[in-house]
C-alpha cells in the first residue's frame, strides 16, 4: 500500500487553509481598525479641543464685557472637572499684554508650540505620553475678528486678524483607547470564533470525503496486489455513497470473474493457487504460459520426427526456463530400460547425470518406478542413481515422469544448482504443462515409429526386410554418389534349404534361418553396413565405402563361417552351406536394383558352379547366364 505518497490529507489542508485565512483576516482587520480608531480618536479629540477653546473664548469675552475677567482662573479650574478634560490653560498674546498689561504667570507661553501658535495663529495638535495613558494636547489661537458678535476690535486695539492669545487643552484618550481595544478584541474574537466554527463545519463535511477517499485508496492498493476482497463501508445516498457502491460492485466483479478465470486457468495448468496469490499477475503469467504452450503444442504436432520433438522440448527448457543441464529419457516399450534421447541439448549423448544402471534397469530410476516427481532439493540422496560427483555436488535434480496411457513413457530430468531449487519447485507446474502437452504427440510418434520399425523388420530374424531397402535405397544411392564411395552388394542364398524343411520340418528350417541371420549380424559389425532378409532364404548384405575385393573377401568369410556353423534343432545338429553373388554399385549398375540383379546373376553362377562358393559379377558372367 502506497499511502506514504500523500504529504497532507484534505482535512489537514482545509484546517491549515482556514487557519491561515482567519489569521490573515485577524491581522488585517486589527490593523485597519487600529488605524481608523486612531484617526477617529484624534479627530474627536481635536473637535473637543476646539469646542473647549470656543467655550473658553465665549466665556472670556462675556467676562470682559461683564467686567469679571479677573475671575477667569476659577472658570478654568472648573472646566477641568469635566471628565477627560485634564488641563485648560489660556495664554495671553503680546498685543493683549501691551493693552492690558501682563496677566497671570500661568498665562505665559510655555513651549515652542504655544509660542508658534501665538506667532502664526495656526492650531497645533499632538499626542503626549502615548505609551501608558495617551493624552491629546491641542493649542488653538484666539484671533481678533471684526465679523463676529461682539466685534473683537471694540475692546482690543489691534488689527483685524491679530492673534490675541491661545488656549492649550489636554484631553485624556484613555477612554477612547479602551473602547477601541475592546472593540478590536471583540471583533477578533468573533472572527476567530467564526473561523473555528467554519473550519469545524468544513472538516465535518470533508471527513466523509476524506474517509471515502482513504477507503478507495486502500481498496485500490489491495487490488493492485491482486486482492479484490476490499470493500467500502459507507452506504449514504450522496456522491460518496455512489462512489462506494460503484467501487464495491467493481471489486465483487473482479473478485468473482477474475477468481473464476484464475481457477479455470489454474485447473488447465493443474496448478494449485495459493491463498495469498496475486490474482492478476498469476493469471497473466498462467495465460502467457498457456499461450506459449498452445504454440508449442502446435509446433510439436507439426514436427517431423520424434527427435525433433525432443529437441524442441530441450529448447523450451533452455530458453523459457534457463535450464542448461537436463536429460530426456525414453522408457522402452517393454519398460525394461531407459534410453537417453537428449542430454544437455545433445541428441547422441550418454547418461550424464545418472548412474548407467538405469540404462539396463528402468526401475532403478525412482521417477520411472514411482511415477512421481522426484526432487533432491530437500534430500540430496533421494535417488541413489543421481551421480554425486565433485562436479555435481552443487547440483540438484528434478525428475518429472511423463505418463503415456497410464505408464511412464519418458522421464525428464532437470539438473540445476541446489541454490535455485526453490525457484524450480515453483516453476515445476509451468514446466509440467509443456511436458504434458507434448506427451500425447510423443506417445503417438513413438507408436508410429514402432509400427514403422516393425513393418520394416522381419519378425523371424529381426533383420530389416525388403521394404526397408525399398524405402532406404534412394538415400543410399545418393549418399554413395555424394561421398564418391561405392557399395558391395552380397546376395546370399542357402544351399538346398528346401531339404531342411522337407527332412526336419519347418521349425528346423526357421531355426536355420535365425542362426544364419545371427551369424550375418555378427559378421557385419559396422553401423554403416546392413543385413537384409531379402526373400525366403535369401539375404542381402550391403557394405559401404569399400572396393569389390573387400566385398568378395567378406563374402568368403561369411561362406566359411556358415560352412562351420552347427545349428542344433531338436535332437539333431544341422549344417548348411551358402552361395553368394557379389556385385558393386555404382560399377555394375545405374541403381542398386540393377546391381542386385547382377549379384543375382553371380549367385546363379555360384549355384551352377556347385554351390558353397562366392562369385563376383563380371560382364562374362552376364553373358554366360544369358546363354543358360
Ligand atoms: P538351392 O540350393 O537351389 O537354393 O535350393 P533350395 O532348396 O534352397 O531352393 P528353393 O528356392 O527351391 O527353396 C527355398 C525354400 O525355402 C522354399 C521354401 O519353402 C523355404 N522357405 C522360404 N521361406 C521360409 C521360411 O520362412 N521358413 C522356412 N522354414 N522355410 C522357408
Ligand atoms: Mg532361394
Ligand atoms: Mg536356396
Amino acid at each position: 500500500m502506497r499511502l506514504g505518497r500523500i504529504f497532507m490529507n484534505l482535512q489537514h489542508k482545509t484546517t491549515l487553509l482556514s487557519f491561515l485565512l482567519s489569521a490573515a483576516m485577524v491581522v488585517l482587520i486589527a490593523l485597519v481598525s487600529l488605524y481608523f480608531f486612531r484617526q477617529f480618536s484624534l479627530d474627536t479629540a481635536q473637535e473637543h479641543v476646539r469646542s473647549v477653546a470656543e467655550v473658553v473664548r465665549v466665556s472670556l469675552t462675556e467676562s470682559m464685557r461683564n467686567n469679571v475677567i479677573g475671575d477667569r482662573q476659577q472658570f478654568m479650574q472648573r472646566l477641568t472637572d469635566i471628565p477627560g478634560l485634564l488641563t485648560v490653560r489660556v495664554i495671553r498674546g503680546v498685543e493683549v499684554d501691551k493693552q492690558f498689561g501682563a496677566g497671570l504667570a500661568s498665562e505665559r507661553a510655555e513651549d515652542d508650540i504655544e509660542r508658534q501658535v501665538l506667532t502664526d495663529g495656526i492650531a497645533a495638535f499632538r499626542i503626549v505620553g502615548e505609551s501608558k495613558t495617551p493624552i491629546f494636547r491641542g493649542t488653538v489661537a484666539f484671533i481678533a475678528r471684526t465679523d463676529g458678535e461682539p466685534n473683537c476690535l471694540s475692546c482690543h486695539k489691534v488689527a483685524d486678524g491679530t492673534v490675541l492669545g491661545a488656549i492649550t487643552v489636554e484631553i485624556s484618550l484613555s477612554a477612547l483607547q479602551r473602547t477601541a481595544i475592546t472593540t478590536i478584541v471583540i471583533m477578533i474574537a468573533i472572527i476567530i470564533l467564526f473561523g473555528v466554527v467554519f473550519t469545524l463545519l468544513l472538516r465535518w463535511q470533508l471527513s466523509l470525503m476524506v474517509q471515502t477517499a482513504r477507503g478507495v485508496q486502500k481498496v485500490v492498493a489491495h487490488a493492485r496486489d491482486g486482492d479484490f476482497s476490499g470493500r467500502l463501508e459507507y452506504h449514504g445516498k450522496d456522491e460518496m455513497g455512489q462512489i462506494s457502491a460503484d467501487l464495491n460492485s467493481l471489486m465483487s466483479h473482479l473478485q468473482h470473474d477474475l477468481g473464476a478465470i484464475s481457477r479455470d486457468v489454474s485447473r488447465l495448468m493443474q496448478y494449485e493457487l495459493q491463498g495469498n496469490t496475486n490474482l492478476i499477475t498469476t493469471t497473466t503469467e498462467m495465460v502467457e504460459v498457456l499461450l506459449e504452450v498452445a504454440q508449442f503444442k502446435q509446433a510439436v504436432e507439426e514436427d517431423h520426427s520424434l527427435q525433433d520433438v525432443y529437441v524442441r522440448i530441450g529448447r523450451v527448457l533452455t530458453n523459457q526456463f534457463w535450464i542448461e543441464h537436463f536429460s530426456i529419457y525414453e522408457v522402452t516399450a517393454s519398460n525394461s530400460h531407459l534410453r537417453p534421447v537428449l542430454v544437455d541439448g545433445e541428441t547422441e549423448a550418454d547418461c550424464r547425470w545418472c548412474d548407467d544402471k538405469i540404462l539396463v534397469r528402468a526401475d532403478a530410476c525412482r521417477a520411472q518406478r514411482t511415477g512421481h516427481v522426484v526432487q533432491s532439493f530437500q534430500d540430496a540422496y533421494i535417488c541413489p542413481c543421481f551421480v554425486h560427483s565433485p562436479e555435481s555436488k552443487q547440483m540438484g535434480h528434478l525428475c518429472i515422469p511423463i505418463i503415456h496411457s497410464g505408464v511412464v513413457g519418458n522421464v525428464v530430468q532437470i539438473v540445476v544448482e541446489r541454490k535455485h531449487g526453490q525457484l524450480y519447485q515453483l516453476l515445476q507446474p509451468f514446466i509440467q504443462v509443456f511436458l504434458r502437452e507434448s506427451a500425447s504427440t510423443v506417445e503417438a510418434k513413438r507408436l508410429l515409429d514402432t509400427l514403422r520399425e516393425s513393418s520394416l523388420r522381419d519378425p523371424l530374424t529381426t533383420l530389416h526386410n525388403r521394404r526397408f531397402l525399398e524405402e532406404y535405397v534412394l538415400t543410399l544411392e545418393s549418399s554413395t554418389r555424394r561421398r564418391q564411395t561405392q557399395l558391395s552388394v552380397l546376395l546370399l542364398d542357402l544351399d538346398h534349404f528346401k531339404e531342411v524343411n522337407d527332412t526336419w520340418g519347418h521349425d528346423a528350417g526357421d531355426a536355420v534361418l535365425k542362426a544364419f541371420a545371427k551369424l550375418l549380424s555378427a559378421q557385419v559389425v559396422r553401423s554403416s553396413d546392413m543385413v537384409i532378409r531379402y526373400g525366403g532364404e535369401e539375404f542381402l548384405v550391403i557394405l559401404q565405402g569399400n572396393d569389390a575385393a573387400f566385398g568378395v573377401s567378406m563374402a568368403e568369410r561369411i561362406r566359411a563361417a556358415v560352412e562351420n556353423l552347427r545349428i542344433p534343432s531338436n535332437s539333431v545338429v544341422l549344417r548348411r552351406t551358402v552361395s553368394i553373388g557379389v556385385a558393386n554399385f555404382p560399377g555394375d549398375g545405374e541403381n542398386i536394383a540393377e546391381v542386385i540383379k547382377k549379384a543375382d546373376l553371380a549367385l546363379y553362377q555360384a549355384k551352377e558352379g556347385g554351390r558353397n562358393r562366392v562369385v563376383l559379377f563380371q560382364e562374362s558372367t552376364a553373358s554366360h547366364a544369358a546363354e543358360a
